[in-house]
């Protein structure tokens, strides 16, 4: 059978298709640590079911030496010498009872031990995995982060790393309980009475073909609900977000519809799957009657009359007794066998995933003999850089030099290039061709987290974790004092909004906590990055979307933060980096202007006019300019 069919759009596939055998390679690296909880696992799953088969053998044997009037056999044991055994009937009943009962008691015991040692094994395994994963997908490169990635991402670390702990709970130890109970019994059937254990076993193949073929059928069935099921989900989610757009337009109806199509064709699958499924337990009831008919009557004619037709043994009431009774245990073991199958092929697919992910290598590479970055005045040089994130290149031949303390800020029209230049200082991507240096260090001689260190980063979006205010601010800054942090918070400007929240600087923010507003939430990211204090700073459009008081409080606490630190700034707001000592402007990924405010302004291009336009001055952009944003956007818009 066919392990599940990939995903398409699929960011892990190639490393997937040479991931060799995951499944000896969760076991040899994952394994291994866990041997004990392994090996206390399957001797307990060998040791409860040969424990659990006990006691049908010996009523057996007691039907045969005990009870039968006319002796049938005489009582013994194997293994145990005639002369230990008690001489009479009820010696031998007490002792028959008490090694039923041992049976019992031991199989409960066994059975605690084996669930440890199955559970132990995978909750260790699935911890391991899941951490390691998460550790290796942290490391990745931004690429992967993308929208449709993160989801993927997420599903690896849960879906896939819950799968394989199903696996290797559940499906190991029913496969090693079921493997001694169908050996086992077939084993002492056949020593018994090997000719009618050939009359029980006989629809043994019959079950298994059968299991198979269900499997066969079952699976192509549940892929598809799965994927109706994702379609119904987006479908949902998609609506839900877009509530408002579907209110004004009139399309609740429209909607409807097209919910009710995804749902109607998820009940389809479904329905079809759960046609297949209710009609395999019945049939392997029929399949497994056969069997047990076919014993009782060929037993039960032969304890009666003798071997009948072709067989030539002898079978006692007792031995009859065993068969019928370890007979019936044949069913569910080939029923389950189907499922463990399932469970395998799953955790297979999902180990294939995991280790695909794992085995992503990372675009940066660190030099092994990478030094710390120093920093002293914080100059920073970018020279002759040319970058790509694929083939092309998005920036090319960037040149410029910033010294310690200065403030450069970066203007253009948007796709132009300006964020990656900066995703460039922090080593988000290593530079194709050229250099990038501070203080004289080149960036890819030094370790990255002595970098990062370094650079502190204030993006237009700021993310907060859930936790409390003081935590955000301290993020990265872990043993700051509460003192430093109200500091660092005031300098930002943002201490007199935190002491108005219901719990002051201990209100929970984040997914769960209390709201902020995106002004808010860009001043805890100042105040985050004054505590830090780097030597060089990055400002991703700091002061995108918020109202001019805001934009007053943001700017103010800007310039306490940029103040003698190196810092680069992107802002689509001109009057913001007014007073930046160099206002670099690129434009399809170069640098096409270059000066302070004043200079540009009598260049009069490119900056000027976008100036002119924001500070009112003048009406519109000549048309030469808005032709080229056209045709700009005309570009952009045909690469997505
Ligand atoms: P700006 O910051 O000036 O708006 P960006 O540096 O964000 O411009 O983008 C420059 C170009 O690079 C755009 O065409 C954009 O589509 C492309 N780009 C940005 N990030 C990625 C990425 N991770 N992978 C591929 N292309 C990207």
């Amino acid at each position: 059978m066919d392990v599940a069919p990939a995903d398409e759009d699929d960011p892990f596939e190639e490393q997937r298709e040479n991931a060799e055998n995951p499944m000896r390679r969760l076991f040899s690296e994952y394994g291994a640590d866990n041997t004990v909880a392994f090996v206390v696992g399957v001797a307990s799953s060998i040791l409860a079911r040969v424990l659990d088969l006990l006691p049908p053998l010996l009523l057996g044997l007691a039907v045969d030496a005990i009870f039968s009037q006319t002796v049938e056999r005489e009582y013994s044991l194997l293994f145990v010498p005639d002369a230990w055994l008690p001489p009479e009937k009820t010696g031998q009943l007490y002792l028959t009872v008490t090694l039923i009962a041992v049976a019992f008691f031991g199989g409960a015991a066994f059975h605690y031990s084996r669930n440890w040692g199955w559970n132990s094994f995978a909750q260790h395994i699935q911890h391991d995995v899941r951490t390691d994963t998460y550790d290796k997908m942290q490391r990745l490169n931004m690429d992967f982060f993308a929208d449709k990635q993160t989801g993927e991402m997420m599903s690896i670390l849960s879906n896939d790393v819950n799968r394989l702990e199903r696996f290797l709970n559940d499906g190991m130890n029913s496969a090693f309980r079921l493997g001694v109970m169908v050996v086992g019994i077939a084993v002492i059937l056949l020593w018994i009475n090997w000719q009618l254990a050939l009359v029980t076993l006989i629809v043994v193949p019959a079950l298994g073909v059968f299991t198979y073929e269900f499997i066969r059928t079952i699976q192509p069935k549940y892929a598809e609900v799965r994927s109706s099921v994702g379609q119904v989900n987006s479908r949902l989610e998609n609506n839900l977000g877009g509530i408002q757009v579907i209110k004004s337009a009139n399309t609740e109806d429209y909607e409807s519809d097209r919910v009710e199509d995804v749902s109607r064709d998820y009940f389809d699958a479904n329905w079809d799957a759960i046609d297949t499924r209710i009609k395999f337990f019945p049939g392997l009831r029929i399949l497994a009657g056969i069997g047990f008919v076919a014993t009782f009557l060929v037993g039960g004619v032969w304890v009666l009359d003798g071997p009948p037709g072709p067989f030539t043994e002898r079978l006692t009431a007792g031995e009859f007794v065993v068969f019928i009774l370890l007979g019936q245990r044949f069913i569910w073991p080939m029923a389950q066998f189907g499922q463990i199958i399932n469970m395998y092929q799953r955790a297979y697919a999902s180990a294939e995933r995991i280790f695909g992910l794992m085995d992503e290598p990372s675009r940066i590479a660190e030099n092994p003999d990478a030094d710390e970055l120093v920093v002293g005045d914080g100059d920073v040089v970018y020279d002759d850089v040319t970058f790509g994130y694929g083939d092309d290149p998005i920036v090319e031949d960037i040149s410029f030099e910033v010294e310690g303390g200065e403030t450069l800020a970066l203007v253009g029209p948007t796709g132009a290039g300006k964020s990656t230049l900066l995703k460039l200082l922090l080593r988000m991507y290593d530079v194709g061709e050229g250099a990038i240096t501070v203080d004289g260090q080149d960036l890819r001689d030094v370790t990255i987290t002595s970098l990062r260190e370094h650079v502190g980063y204030v993006s237009q979006d700021t993310f907060l974790f859930y936790g409390t205010v003081a935590e955000n601010i301290a993020y990265g800054t872990f043993g700051a004092e509460r003192d430093e942090i109200v500091e660092a918070a005031k300098a930002a400007e943002a201490h007199d909004f935190i002491t108005n929240l219901p719990d002051g600087y201990d209100t929970e923010v984040g997914e769960r906590g209390v709201k902020l507003s995106g002004g808010q939430r860009q001043r805890i990211a100042i105040a985050r990055a004054i505590l830090k204090d780097p030597s060089i700073l990055v400002l991703d459009e700091a002061t995108s979307d918020v109202d001019t008081e805001t934009e007053m409080l943001i700017q103010r606490s800007l310039d306490r933060l940029t103040e003698d630190r190196t810092t680069f700034a992107i802002a689509h707001r001109l009057s913001t980096i007014k007073d930046a000592d160099q206002v670099v402007v690129v434009e399809g990924g170069q640098v096409v202007e270059r000066g302070t405010h004043d200079d540009l302004i009598d260049e009069d291009g490119l900056y000027a006019h976008l100036w002119g336009v924001q500070a009112g001055e003048i009406d519109e952009l000549p048309d030469e300019f808005v032709e080229r944003a056209a045709e700009r956007r005309a570009t952009v818009e045909s690469d997505d």
